[in-house]
């Protein structure tokens, strides 16, 4: 495997970025991740234009121009034969002694690494469906900046995975999910009516969930931007995540409830299979 970092392209093994980078220090730094399917990267437009709002909340500027890092995503995903998998890219402040202050004339570091997935893991899941948790919204009220900052999302999706669960949904002061703990939550009513949370707050502004909207209106399904609470989730007829990784994928489970009849729902199925369809491709 080869990664880009700084300006090279290097054994994967062997890559690394200095001690003293403000990723590491102070999880000073941004990433994305884009899918990679059928030798395409997917909605590669989306995925940097938030990366260029994440950049621009804390003040870090871009490592080289956008056409640039365009060029080695594609490099990097062609270096390492991937056809379905995953690009990621990490951005930071850059390196410079500790000190909590930002350093002046300092390169932002830039990181990017692709990797193949084995596709029958997502399908799989697609038609077991997963389980997920509930455990209290404990991150900053900044979660529309896709940081590296991850501690919270991290012990979430540790405790799913020791209740045997695969991922955990956040719930906030009020008894309303936020959004996964690397996924954005959904549910569909009985009505047929896709809900999810407004991206306005509170949440990371999904751009699986983006494409989802343009998907539900080609399927004629109505979405609904709004909070819901667990116990809605637990009643209603489909939940479901979303993310690059994980396209749309069943909940069958909420804290072991069962929803519905505990198998897969037929809307977000008809989502998953329509989306690739739908999104932005790039060939790499
Ligand atoms: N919320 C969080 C906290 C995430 O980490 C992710 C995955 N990056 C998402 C939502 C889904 O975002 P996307 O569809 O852009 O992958």
């Amino acid at each position: 495997r080869v990664a880009y970092v700084n300006g090279r392209y290097l054994p994967h093994a062997s890559a690394g970025v200095h001690i003293e980078d403000r990723g590491y220090q102070f999880a000073d730094g941004v990433y994305e991740v884009c899918e990679v399917a059928r030798g395409f990267i997917v909605d590669m437009r989306g995925h940097l234009d938030r990366l260029d709002r994440s950049l621009r909340e804390l003040k870090i500027g871009w490592p080289m121009s956008r056409s640039a890092l365009e060029v080695v995503i594609g490099e990097v995903v062609r270096r390492n034969r991937v056809k379905i998998g995953l690009v990621y890219l990490q951005v930071t402040r850059g390196v410079a002694g500790r000190d909590f202050l930002f350093p002046a004339g300092v390169r932002p570091s830039l990181v990017v690494t692709a990797k193949k997935v084995d596709p029958s893991v997502g399908a799989k899941r697609a038609e077991n469906g997963i389980k997920v948790i509930t455990v209290p919204e404990n991150r900053w009220d900044r979660v529309d900046i896709k940081t590296v900052g991850l501690l919270p999302n991290v012990l979430a999706k540790e405790a799913a995975r020791a209740a045997g669960a695969q991922e955990a949904w956040f719930v906030d002061r009020d008894g309303n999910v936020t959004e996964g703990g690397s996924s954005n939550a959904w549910i569909v009513t009985k009505d047929g009516v896709l809900v999810t949370r407004p991206a306005d707050r509170g949440i990371l502004r999904g751009i699986t969930r983006t494409t989802l909207f343009k998907v539900a209106a080609k399927l004629g399904l109505k979405v609904e931007e709004r909070a819901f609470t667990v116990a809605e989730a637990k009643a209603a007829r489909e939940a479901f995540i979303s993310s690059a990784t994980t396209v749309a994928t069943p909940v069958v489970a909420i804290d072991g409830e069962p929803i519905a009849n505990g198998h897969p729902g037929s809307i977000v199925l008809s989502l998953r299979n329509a989306f690739f369809d739908v999104a932005e491709k790039r060939q790499a």
